[in-house]
């Protein structure tokens, strides 16, 4: 008799084959399927609830992927390529999912039928590289362009981006916040230069744009309501120390022999913060902001001179007065702006610096009914943000509205037709897959999309190339073209969105075999038993492995 070879560990899950990979694209393409509803314009929402009953609405795939908790070891993927498309380029989010699924989906009767994967990435890997190709080929250039007309054509991206979100019906008004907001910032990389401030109630349209710095007022103390809320080219403090009466006690331990002394000791105490506040008033600041606590006394000092002061301000608030005022916060900078006030922005009081002579920051306040929704639209700007600084930078855009996946579609197909061979078929899937953005489209518009999609074959085949930039013309059903109707992309989100898809799909396809480690599920295991208290969490049986 045979002696039987162990390997693994007793407990050990191991799943391999056609089997394993058969359940992970299905596992993928059960999460396109969630985010699918969500693309384009006419995109429904999602409303995601966790057991601590906090509501988040998104309609934004990268925010959905996260907040789904997937845990299926493939399925994670798309999150990881949805995540980093979001930091990468900001946009198309969904688009990435839906493309990585739809290659798998794509692929599965090759792999049913037996054949090895590594054929189907071999052409996978070169339709991505001529799709990129033909991606870079067809952008065009925005370069070179006056600044107005340049703005314009900004604000046009980011219309497109928002049109597909909670707040598109006022994508226009958004859009051109955001343009001035990214042309504000300059070519400076922090993002966090443009500040979004969330201020329920109101109505969308009371959102508004500062050329500098807004930020919630901050706790203050008596004395507050005496200071002058309001001045015109007045010099700013930033500091970074206490302004604050100290027991030095809590410092240094003190050793006194005679208790007349004690009186030098609190003497002492009051001068070093009179000393402090004396040279924030010999400086000639009006306004003075700090990041750690002003307390009372220095309110009421400062009020009594018409000074203006903050304290605990976020950190983030104080850089970006330090960038729009013009220097750097050290433990103290002395900056300006054009007028500096204090005002009532629906139920919260703002401190709001405009016209900063740097200005390099910008600030929109947002305003909107539910928390909820000001958060999507938080979320929907950061996108419409992103896009209008990726189009600054690489200045190449290419038609939306399914238009560039049609073109390349297209393009694939009829290159896969001088192939000889297997790859012939890869490839032709591989284009077949790309014609799911137009389709989600249509289907989530309610349109026909077969009618649709049969319309912009057609009119992509034409000889004379005049049909490349027709997409799904989301008003009425039929097709435009997305060029003339502003339905702009920049290259880079479609660019980055097919390399990733790729990828992932890639990946997938290369995994032939799952090892679950009983070990690590156990450790999992005896951490969350840890967390309820219920002591070790071990000794589980095989039949809990699947979960
Ligand atoms: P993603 O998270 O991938 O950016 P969106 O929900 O923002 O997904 O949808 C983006 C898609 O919608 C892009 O393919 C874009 O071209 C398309 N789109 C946006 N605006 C329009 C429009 N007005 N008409 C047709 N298509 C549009
Ligand atoms: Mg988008």
């Amino acid at each position: 008799q045979q002696p039987q070879i162990i390997l693994l560990k007793e407990g050990t899950d191991t799943s391999q084959g056609k089997a394993q990979l058969l359940s992970n694209i299905n596992a993928v393409t059960a999460v396109g399927d969630v985010v699918r509803t969500t693309l384009g314009p006419r995109g429904m929402d999602k409303l995601i609830h966790d057991d601590k009953g906090s509501v988040t609405i998104s309609n934004d795939g990268a925010t959905i992927m996260k907040l789904l908790d997937i845990v299926h070891p493939a399925a994670k993927i798309l999150v990881d390529i949805a995540k980093s498309q979001d930091s990468e380029v900001g946009d198309g989010t969904t688009t990435v999912v839906l493309l990585a699924a739809e290659f798998l989906k794509e692929a599965k009767p090759f792999v049913e039928d037996g054949v090895h994967s590594q054929n189907l990435i071999r052409s996978y890997r070169t339709a991505s590289t001529l799709a990129i190709e033909k991606v870079k080929e067809l952008a065009v250039s925005i370069e070179g362009k006056s600044v107005e007309e340049k703005k314009g054509l900004l604000a046009k991206c980011a219309a497109t981006t928002l049109s597909s979100k909670l707040i598109g019906g006022e994508k226009e008004f958004f859009a051109t916040m955001v343009v001035d907001a990214v042309m504000a910032i300059g070519d400076d990389d922090r993002l966090n230069l443009i500040g979004i401030k969330k201020v329920p109630g109101g109505n969308m349209r009371d959102s508004f744009l500062v050329d500098g710095v807004a930020f919630k007022k901050t706790f203050s103390y008596a004395g507050f309501e005496q200071q002058p809320k309001k001045f015109d080219n007045p010099k700013i403090l930033l500091l970074n120390i206490e302004l604050e009466l100290k027991s030095e006690k809590e410092n240094a331990e003190i050793r006194l022999s005679d208790p007349s002394q004690y009186q030098s000791i609190v003497d002492a105490e009051w001068n070093i913060i009179y000393d402090k506040l004396d040279k924030c008033v010999e400086s000639g600041a009006k306004v003075v902001l700090s990041r750690l606590a002003i307390g009372d006394l220095a309110t009421q000092y400062f009020a009594d001179r018409d000074i203006f002061c903050a304290g605990r301000v976020a950190e983030q608030d104080l850089n970006r007065v330090a960038a729009a005022a013009g220097g750097t916060v050290q433990t103290s900078v002395l900056g300006t702006c054009e007028i500096f006030e204090e005002k009532q922005v629906g139920g919260e009081r703002f401190n709001i610096f405009s016209g900063c002579p740097s200005g390099r920051t910008a600030t929109i306040v947002l305003r909107g009914g539910a928390d909820q929704f000001i958060e999507e639209a938080e979320r929907s700007l950061h996108d419409a943000i992103m896009i209008v600084r990726r189009a600054v930078k690489n200045s190449t855009v290419v038609p939306g509205g399914g238009a560039i996946d049609m073109e390349i579609s297209k393009y694939l197909r009829q290159h896969s037709r001088t192939i000889a061979g297997k790859s012939q078929l890869f490839i032709n899937s591989y284009a077949k897959a790309l014609e799911v953005i137009p389709r989600q489209l249509c289907d989530n518009a309610g349109f026909d999309a077969t009618d649709v999609l049969n319309k912009l074959r057609q009119k992509h085949a034409m000889q004379s190339g005049e049909g490349a930039s027709y997409g799904v013309d989301i008003n009425t059903g039929g097709i435009a073209d997305s060029f003339a109707n502003f339905v702009w992309e920049p290259a880079v989100v479609k660019i980055n969105a097919i390399n990733a898809a790729t990828e992932a799909a890639c990946l997938i396809l290369s995994v032939d075999e799952t090892v679950k480690n009983p070990k690590s599920e156990s450790a999992q295991g005896d951490a969350a038993a840890g967390a309820m208290g219920r002591g070790r969490g071990g000794g589980r049986g095989r039949g809990m492995r699947r979960r």
